[in-house]
Formats: structure tokens, sequence, C-alpha cells
């Protein structure tokens, strides 16, 4: 193939429904016709969540879940067919297509039922149905509009490991599949439009990349492809300066590196699935965010150098939904091995540690989880430090739910002096308490620990020193 392919992921709400499908064609046509374009599609939104919903209660053997979920995928489903196609006897093979796919994800969770066990590898099978749905009726729709569009789904093409929910591609496999499967159908002047979020292991057992991970998809199948760009097509403008909703000047990111897009992901701006720069960014392939509901809008290129500019700072971010653990007490002060305990149990636990700091007194450890997981968390200390709180080697083990990170993330911001400074002077101006800090190794952000109702105060006040509501000029 000479010309570069382009990849356009469409997310849930992006194919919500019949009207918003036909969008996301009228979307691939144009794109179509300046090269070849390779689609990947997500679930409709919310129906993953009701896979999965219905995966679980049919584990506790409530049988008649799956008809119930049959019924409202058809309905769902139906509805959008019957708006997007207008040729009767195509409509009707679409129609048979997504029937066979609800009554193979409806007997699954009857089996599940039935055996009253739901393991990993079923659980896969069950949510991935919603992508091999939306798939054919994207590319039907394709075809409605005179186009080539062939569904395929992605475990013909991306092959991963077996951990199964969580499954990580092998690229040699995927890129010699990709390749074979997609390039001659490209040459064809075919649109492939390939379901997100799912792969198979080497055997041909269908795997899932983790929830949101259609993102993910379309970047290792750009990566596989050699792809020009990748497309993700979502209901925001693109990556923010802050929440508009807690800063209502809040402007669209032109353009950010993948370290700022990455940090951004981590901390809170729910726009990217964190893994989804990993198969590009060596390539430097960028990637971009944008509108579906507002295509004439430029969105937000990701990209190696991402526009660095002399504030050094880019944006601000905040999450709430996170609880301060802190394991403390006199005793501590030299009681070997406290710190590596502490995180053991954190794994132990699973629980993804956000940030963590310590006082030099060494009176304190203090780290951050998110919500979900701090009762796991708790559990697992107390069950590891349980000597030495009856010994009141430990004092305590406490939580605090009201808190905030707040996190001031830029490229730009190492090795330029003063806006750690800046940052604290801002909030202290406001009068407002600093719990905790971090700075990453990385120096691509400074995070902060606030008390949660000071969280809104925080961002704007930040937003403000750093002037992030205007449009900084490129620097090299
Ligand atoms: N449908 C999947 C989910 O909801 C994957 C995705 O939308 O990216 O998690
Ligand atoms: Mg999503």
């Amino acid at each position: 193939m000479n010309e570069k392919i382009r990849i356009m992921k469409f997310g849930g709400t992006s194919v919500g429904d019949g009207e918003c499908i036909r969008r996301a064609a009228e979307i691939v046509a144009s794109g179509a016709a300046a090269g070849p374009l390779v689609v990947v599609v997500s679930a409709m939104s919310g129906v993953t969540n009701r896979l999965i919903a219905a995966a679980h209660a049919s584990a506790r053997g409530e049988t008649q879940i799956a008809g119930e979920l049959a019924e409202s995928l058809r309905a769902q489903h139906r509805a959008a067919i019957d708006l997007l196609i207008t040729d009767q006897e195509a409509r009707a093979k679409l129609a048979a297509e997504a029937e066979t796919i609800i009554q193979e994800v409806s007997g699954l969770c009857q089996g599940t039922a039935l055996l009253r066990e739901l393991t990993p590898r079923a659980l896969d099978s069950i949510s991935s149905a919603g992508e091999r749905l939306t798939a054919r009726l994207l590319a039907d729709a394709l075809c409605d509009l005179g186009l080539v569009g062939v569904a395929l789904d992605s475990t013909e093409l991306i092959v991963t490991d077996d951990v199964f929910g969580r499954a990580e591609p092998l690229m040699p496999e995927t890129r010699a599949r990709t390749t074979a499967r997609l390039l001659p159908m490209l040459e064809g002047g075919a649109i492939p439009v390939v379901t997100g979020f799912l792969g198979a292991t080497p055997e041909g057992i269908l795997t899932t990349l983790g929830r949101g991970g259609s993102d993910y998809s379309a970047t290792i199948l750009g990566a596989a492809l050699d792809a020009a760009e990748v497309i993700i097509w979502t209901d925001v403008d693109g990556v923010l300066s802050a929440d508009p909703r807690l800063v209502p000047e809040a402007r669209t990111l032109g353009e950010i590196s993948y370290n700022e897009a990455a940090e951004l992901a981590y901390f809170g701006a729910k726009v990217l699935h964190p893994k989804t720069l990993r198969p590009v960014s060596d390539a430097g392939i960028p990637v971009w965010i944008r509108n579906s509901f507002a295509p004439e809008r430029p969105g937000t290129q990701i990209t190696t150098l991402g526009h660095p500019t002399a504030r050094g700072v880019k944006a601000i971010t905040a999450i709430s939904d996170v609880s301060l653990i802190t394991v403390g007490g006199r005793g501590i002060v030299g009681l070997l091995g406290v710190a590596a305990r502490t995180f053991t149990a954190a794994a132990t636990a699973q629980a993804n540690v956000l940030l963590i700091s310590q006082s030099s007194s060494e009176n304190d450890i203090c780290f951050i989880v998110n919500a979900m997981d701090e009762a796991r968390t708790l559990a697992e200390l107390r069950r590891a430090f349980a000597f030495d709180l009856a010994h009141k080697e430990v004092e305590h083990i406490t939580v605090d739910p009201e808190i905030a990170i707040i996190a001031v993330v830029g490229d730009r911001m190492q090795g330029m002096p003063g806006i750690a400074g800046r940052t604290f002077s801002a909030l202290g101006q406001r009068g407002i308490n600093i719990i905790a800090i971090a700075q990453g190794s990385s120096e691509y952000n400074v995070s902060l620990v606030v008390r949660s109702d000071a969280m809104r105060d925080a961002v704007q006040a930040l937003h403000v020193e750093f002037e992030l509501h205007r449009r900084a000029e490129r620097i090299e």
C-alpha cells in the first residue's frame, strides 16, 4: 500500500443510537474520500455495563436475566437498524446477524445461570457482544451510503496473551495477522469496521483488553499498520485545560505530548484509556481526540513534542473519588520494612496507588487509592500489621475519603524553576490548605492533596495563576 492508512475509532456515545451511527458513517465517508481508512468501534454506550451486569446476575442463579438481556439488546439494535438501513433485504440480513449474536450471548448467560459459575473467559465472551453488534451496524450503514463497509471481529487481528479481562497484545503476531487480513481489503477499496475492546489468544480464544479498551484497540491496529494517524471520535471537543464543570473558561488544547496525555489520563481526565498511547508513541504516530457531534472542530492532537510553551503548565486535573490512607505512630520510626509491608498490602488488595507521601519525621506513611479500592486495602493493612497494632508499634491506620488530588501537568515544567512555588502561593492566597505534596520523578506533574470541598477553588486558582484560559505561543 503506497498511501498511508488512517484509523478512526468511535466511542460508545458516538455510536450510541441509530442517529449517532449515521453521523459516524458520514464522518467515515468523508474521511474515506481522502485515503484508506480502518474503522474501530465501541459498543453502544451502556451496553457493556449491561452485559457485565447480566453475566454477574446469571452467576447468582438469576435465570430470567438472559431473556431480559436479549429483549433489551434486540429492541435497542433493531431500532438502530431500522433507522440506518433503507434496503429491505439488507435490513433483514443485518437483523438476522444481530439476532445470532444476541442468541449467543443470551445462551452464554443461561449456561452461566445453570452452572452458577462465571469464569473470566466466559465473562469476556459475554462482555464483547456489544462491539460485535455495532461493528456490523456501522459497516452496513456505510454500505447504505454506497461504500463497501466490511465488519470484522478483532479476534482475527489482535493476538493477545490469555489474561482474560485485561489481555495484552502480542505485537509481532498482531502485526502479521492485521497486515495479511486488512491490506488486501484496503487495496480493494473496502473499509474494514473492526470491533474494539477484544482480541484472541494464539489459540483463538476470545479475550478483552480491559474496560474502555477500544481506544487501545485503535492504537494497536494503528501501530500494526504503520498508520499516518489515529483519530478517536468521542463526545467532547478534545483534551481541555481543566474540567469545564470546575472551570467554565477551560479551553481545548490544540496539541499536547504523549507524556502529557498519559499524565492527564492517569490523573482523571477521562478522555483516553491510560494504555492508549503505548503502541504508537515510539513510532510517533499522532493521535487525535475529536468530537463526532461537532466534527467541524479541530480537536486535540497528541504528538511527541506536543506544542511546547514557555509557561510549562498545560492543564490542571482533579480527582475526588479517592481516599487518603495513613499508617502511623511514633513506633514506626526505625521499624524495619514498614513501607515495604504497607505497599505489599496495597498490592495484595490489588489497589492502584495514585500518590505516596512520607514526612521526613517518618511518623506517617500516607498514600492515596481509588475510593473503590479503599475497603480492601484497609482490610489487608490491618491483617499485615495486626501484630504491630496489638503491640502499639503501629498506632493507627486511618482513612480520609474527603480529599482530592489536584495535578498540575506539563512536559516543560521539567527543570523550570518556580512552578511549585507559584502553585503553593496561588493556593495559599486563597487560604487553601495543602495536605500532602508529591512530584512525579518524570516532572511532568506536581500533585497536591487538598480537602475535597476546596477542590473547585484550588483548580480555579491554578487555572488563573498559569493563565490557562489563554493560548500560549509555541517555543522550541
Ligand atoms: N465497550 C467497552 C467498555 O465499555 C470498551 C470501550 O468502550 O472502549 O468498556
Ligand atoms: Mg469508552
